[in-house]
């Protein structure tokens, strides 16, 4: 695109925002851990960026040579989305490198999207973008250079939504589907391209960060509460329906013809952190872990190199990951969440550290001009024990979360003495103290497998369970249960399934035996569907098996086979 190599444009339109999410993983990962090689490659690509750009600003490869008098012609195309991906990716690289170099790449092509879109009566264009994501980014971008000309852009393109500007989406689908049906300030339910809505949720709540608008919240708020009370899979999975990548009506959640894209759970995570910041309730970080561990985590392969585009919750043993998508969203976008992981696991406010996440490893906050620094010892998920080490002395508070999963039976300690103040589950434990380094924080967290049931209106999952461990959901795969046919295994609630830790298994994870009846289909049920009801004596044999379950997040490893979420219960 910089006109060195005179070839003409391949792929799809919004090809580019996968080599700035390529980006934006390699800047965080190079904070993390540098590497020379993929130094010199973030810098290459950074100069082939810097010299595609055109004179005015304006930077997409697929709008460059052929196309380049259809520029903003079609708002379907993903230019903003992919200008967005651009600007994240700048931020990034600013903040990991310390270097404008990228940055300034960034302003230019965002100093011209400004100049050119905005209200009828400033002179502008008023449009919007097909597919979100150029909100949070100009939110960060005024959070790295303190323009708040791209904050206003930012208010502006959020609430241009909802006026008709984008006509039908490409023609077919209706305005809900980029969520243009109506004015973000009333929506009220999660509706249309999951991707595209989780992305404007999360960019809204960083203008709500920022200028602290009350309407805004109120949207997030409501939002937040249709989806995860109406339209959100087991896993934190989001997205029913394959027709439009999309979610569905209230409680139309299928298992097997889940859409649930990688994608769309990277961005749940995304808009539960910026909640989780506005508002310090353990609910949004409560979901983001859920998230993590059962929506995102099975979007990728335990080798790191296959991945899904979409996550059912049920199986035949077709569906497998693969090593590469012609729509290559999920792959990098997975990467940039990984690589950008550390920053999701502890918080500072005021005179206060916060401990959002649990696993080995540690963190230096800066309360006031004093560093505190926690190291965090534990086998999380694997057991709910986890130590934190208190590294630099004073008064100061410690926030550590009880999740929501752990319902009873959990404790803390400091320095082996139990803390007096309140716990609560699913909320964070406040200890407030004079700190000395070396003091040892004790947090407790019991972890028994429990069985989880469904709102009855989820039709699917009538007479059903879903078993879960810790954070973790369960699944039953094929394999694991040779000669049995999975439809014809019933697990009663109640008796204590066994757990045991299986290094060899999956790259190591905790697998439950579960005690199930095997009961099949009466005879009399040979070729026929229907009957009538209740003249039939219950006559089933049933024969007690032991049934194993292994982290939903590690199906589809082994040889193909049938794999199952929700069980029958009775
Ligand atoms: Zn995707």
């Amino acid at each position: 695109a910089s006109g060195k190599v005179d070839v003409p444009f391949r792929g799809l339109y919004f090809n580019d925002s996968d080599v700035y999410k390529w980006l934006e993983a390699a800047s965080w990962s190079l904070a993390t851990d540098p590497d020379p090689g993929l130094e010199r490659m973030v810098e290459s690509a950074i100069t082939e960026i810097a010299d595609a750009q055109r004179p005015d600003g304006y930077l997409n490869t697929y709008f460059t040579f052929e196309r380049a008098h259809e520029r903003w012609t079609d708002f379907d195309l993903h230019e903003m989305y992919c200008a967005g991906h651009f600007i994240q990716a700048a931020v990034a690289h600013f903040r990991a490198a310390g270097t404008r170099r990228l940055l300034d790449v960034a302003v230019r092509f965002a100093n011209h999207i400004c100049d050119l879109f905005g209200p009828e009566e400033q002179g502008k264009q008023p449009a919007i973008d097909g597919h979100e994501e150029i909100e949070m980014a100009l939110v960060e971008l005024f959070r790295a250079t303190g323009e708040r000309r791209y904050l206003e852009q930012a208010e502006f393109f959020v609430d241009a939504r909802g006026h008709g500007l984008l006509g039908e989406p490409y023609g077919r689908f209706d305005p809900s589907y980029s969520q243009d049906h109506k004015p973000f300030r009333e929506q009220d339910e999660v509706v249309g391209h999951a991707v595209r809505a989780l992305y404007l949720y999360s960019g809204a709540a960083d203008l709500h960060a920022e200028t602290g608008e009350p309407d805004l919240l109120e949207a997030l708020e409501r939002l937040w509460r249709n989806m995860t009370t109406k339209r959100m899979y087991v896993s934190g999975g989001l997205g029913s329906r394959h027709e439009g990548e999309a979610f569905g009506e209230d409680y139309e959640l299928p298992s097997g013809r889940a859409y649930a894209e990688t994608c769309a759970a990277i961005a749940s995570v995304m808009w539960n952190w910026r909640m989780l910041m506005i508002s310090g309730d353990a609910r949004y970080a409560d979901l983001m872990e859920h998230t993590l561990y059962n929506a995102v985590l099975p979007g990728v392969s335990l080798d790191g190199r296959h991945y899904f585009y979409q996550n059912p919750l049920a199986d035949d043993g077709t569906h497998r990951r693969r090593s590469w998508f012609g729509c290559a969203c999920c792959p990098p976008n997975v990467a940039r969440l990984l690589a950008s992981l550390p920053g999701y696991f502890y918080g500072v406010s005021d005179d206060t550290m916060w401990v959002h996440l649990y696993a080995e490893g540690s963190a230096t906050g800066n309360l006031g001009d004093r560093a505190v620094r926690l190291a965090q010892h534990t086998d999380y998920p694997r057991d709910g024990n986890v130590e934190i080490e208190v590294e630099g002395g004073g008064d100061f508070g410690l926030m550590l979360r009880v999740p929501s999963w752990c319902e009873r039976g959990y404790t803390v300690e400091v320095n082996g003495e139990a803390v007096d103040s309140p716990l609560s589950s699913g909320s964070y434990a406040e200890i407030r103290r004079t700190w000395r380094t070396g003091d040892t924080v004790r947090l407790k967290l019991p972890t028994p497998v429990r069985f989880v049931e469904c709102h009855p209106y989820v039709a699917e999952n009538t007479g059903r369970v879903a078993l879960m461990r810790g954070p973790l959901l369960y699944c039953v795969e094929q394999t694991d249960q040779p000669g049995l046919d999975p439809r014809d295994l019933v697990v009663p609630v109640g008796p204590e399934p066994s757990v045991r830790f299986e290094p060899g298994l999956l790259g190591g994870v905790t697998a439950l035996t579960v005690r199930a009846e095997v009961v099949t289909p009466q005879p009399a049920w040979e070729n026929r569907l229907y009957r009538t009801a209740n003249a039939h004596p219950d006559d089933r044999r049933a024969e007690t098996v032991e049934l194993k379950a292994v982290p939903y997040y590690a199906w589809a490893n082994r040889e193909p086979g049938a794999m199952w979420v929700w069980l029958q219960s009775r």
